[in-house]
């Protein structure tokens, strides 16, 4: 084991601080994806700025048809949070979809978001629902955000302090899980809002993208059929041991007619 020094900050100041500091500092949340990587020594930081149990970062509020979720909420705070079950029924579905009970319980939205992992659930539902990822600098728009396998907008030092979902009119959430991992082999989410129908598709492609001829066909009134015959290029899909680009590319229309027909 390297040496590294480990802080457990007191304030969402006090770790962007210490990132500005110490140039080859890393934060930590839930450490779900971090901790794996550490020990298969693909980073080596010099700090791990421990953000997780930050009061100012954690919490799920409604208000004006929106839905805000700090940060550092855990997965299984979303999946378990009435008022998200209210708000967005189909969001706190996919967080109890999110690994196991330990990675649930330990796991935050930020982490996910930050990582952006292209078999990654929670991108689906930021993508899917237009949201806004809001960092101790600005405001990003999840159209802008997502940037391909484990690429973000985020810039050095930038922290995410809470995610911004807009209210839709219906939405869900369909994945075909790796019996393995429990990572999306294809997860799509949709969502139906007075300007159209927004389609995100995690797990089938190199990174979060949305499938906008879908989108295209199902307009405001999103039927299952409208898609039957909408191009989806096999080419753009990955390809590995556990499935075909073409068995991908099936996968997501499936999985976008059942999260079509799930709609509430
Ligand atoms: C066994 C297992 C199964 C899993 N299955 C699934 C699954 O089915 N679906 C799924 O979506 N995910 C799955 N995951 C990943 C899980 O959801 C992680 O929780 C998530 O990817 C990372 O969240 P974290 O809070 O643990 O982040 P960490 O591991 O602490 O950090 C991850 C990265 O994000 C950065 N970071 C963390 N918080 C912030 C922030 N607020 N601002 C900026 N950067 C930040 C860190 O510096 C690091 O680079 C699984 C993980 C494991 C170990």
């Amino acid at each position: 084991m390297y040496a590294l020094n480990y802080v457990k900050v007191k304030s969402l100041a006090e770790a962007a601080k210490m990132l500005a500091s110490n140039p080859e500092a890393k934060l930590m949340a839930g450490g779900m994806t971090l901790v794996p990587t550490l020990k298969q020594r693909l980073a080596q930081p010099s700090h791990l700025v421990d953000i997780g149990a930050l009061p100012e970062l954690r919490g799920i509020t409604a208000k004006a048809g929106t839905l805000t979720i700090g940060a550092a909420t855990k997965h299984h705070d979303v999946a378990t949070s009435a008022v998200a079950k209210k708000a967005i029924p189909s969001l706190a579905y996919l967080a109890g979809l999110i690994g196991d009970p330990q990675v649930r319980n330990l796991g935050t939205i930020g982490g996910s978001v930050a990582n952006n992992d292209p078999a990654a659930d929670y991108p689906a539902a930021v993508l899917g629902l237009g949201a806004t990822v809001v960092t101790n600098k600005r405001e990003i728009a999840a159209d802008d955000y997502f940037q391909g396998m484990f690429t973000t907008a985020l810039e050095e030092g930038e922290i995410i302090t809470r995610i911004v979902f807009p209210v839709p009119r219906r939405a869900a959430y369909a994945k075909f899980a790796h019996p393995a991992s429990g990572y999306a082999m294809a997860g799509v989410f949709v969502a139906q809002t007075s300007d159209g129908t927004r389609v995100a598709v995690t797990g089938a492609g190199p990174g979060v993208f949305r499938w906008k001829a879908a989108e295209t066909a199902l307009g405001k009134n999103p039927k299952a059929a409208a898609i039957e015959g909408v191009a989806l290029d096999a080419g753009e899909m990955n390809e590995d041991i556990h499935a075909t680009r073409e068995y991908r590319a099936n996968l997501v229309r499936v999985m976008a007619k059942r999260a079509i027909a799930q709609l509430r």
